[in-house]
């Protein structure tokens, strides 16, 4: 696997160094201690399962030995840390753009950065970084991509999918991997022009399913709707409020939904 991994890779560093795992307890984890050592820029970190894969704001990443992607890729940025967070969103467009390229069947982003296919979530992206006032020491941005997966425990029944269920399709996971990182190596190099996400942000306000939709914003305790408009430059949500007023959602903290359910 790991071979093929690297057969397969048409990058100059991303991914070019590479820990595989049959199983291991998160991606993340282990990437953040390699970043802790003086592992290099673009170094990944793939597991066939995960036992403890995490979420946003301490929430599970369900991890099955299911022919899923678990990966996490180590950054070294020399930009400041307040424009880390938007590698999410840089992340979220390169494994959309992959998945477009093998499936026929429509694939979105949720703003900031799930993957949906028909309304349901096939993957999950989970930003981390250390940081100094001024310097990053380094980042990690960890995927989870339910590649093969042919049924989800109850309680994600509703919200989850996999590729497979969605398309119909057998996707390789090393020909994705291989993908995600030639596009996400790319729409870095873009990103790193502008240190913003100018060169991407129409692109991605393309793929957007929360795009010119009633939205509900879960903030904390507060949820409320508003009408998404689509993301800026910054990469922060523009909606528009009941009372008329725009304003730019930062992704931090807050969660979208859709009026009735997950999307819609
Ligand atoms: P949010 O969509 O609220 O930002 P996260 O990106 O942090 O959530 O992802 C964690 C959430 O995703 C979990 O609380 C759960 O609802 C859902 N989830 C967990 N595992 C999976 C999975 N393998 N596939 C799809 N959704 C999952």
């Amino acid at each position: 696997m790991k071979e093929e991994i690297l057969r397969q890779l048409q990058t100059t560093w991303a991914g070019r160094n590479l820990y595989y795992f049959s199983e291991i307890d998160s991606t993340n984890t282990y990437a953040k201690q390699l970043g802790k050592q003086s592992e290099p820029h673009g170094t990944i970190v793939v597991a066939q399962s995960q036992s403890a894969g995490r979420g946003r704001l301490g929430r599970k990443w369900n991890s099955p030995n299911d022919g899923n992607i678990y990966m996490t890729i180590l950054l070294r940025p020399k930009f400041s840390p307040q424009k880390a967070s938007m590698l999410t969103l840089v992340m979220a467009y390169s494994v959309a753009m992959s998945i477009r390229e093998f499936v026929d069947t429509s694939v979105y982003i949720k703003w900031p950065n799930d993957i949906v296919m028909n309304g349901k979530k096939i993957c999950g992206i989970l930003t981390e970084m250390s940081a100094e006032v001024d310097d990053i020491n380094y980042v990690v941005i960890g995927i989870g991509v339910n590649v093969m997966s042919h049924e989800f425990p109850d309680a994600l029944q509703d919200i989850a999918s996999s590729i497979l269920i969605e398309s119909g399709q057998n996707i390789s996971e090393t020909a994705l991997i291989s993908s995600i990182m030639r596009n996400f190596e790319q729409a870095y190099q873009r990103f790193c022009e502008t240190e913003d996400m100018s060169n991407i942000y129409q692109e991605y306000n393309q793929m957007l399913i929360n795009r010119n939709r009633q939205v509900r914003i879960l903030d904390g305790e507060n949820g409320y709707e508003a009408y998404a408009m689509g993301i800026d430059k910054m990469g922060q949500l523009l909606i528009r409020k009941q009372d008329g007023s725009v304003e730019a959602v930062f992704a931090g903290e807050v969660s979208v939904r859709g009026l009735y359910g997950y999307v819609e």
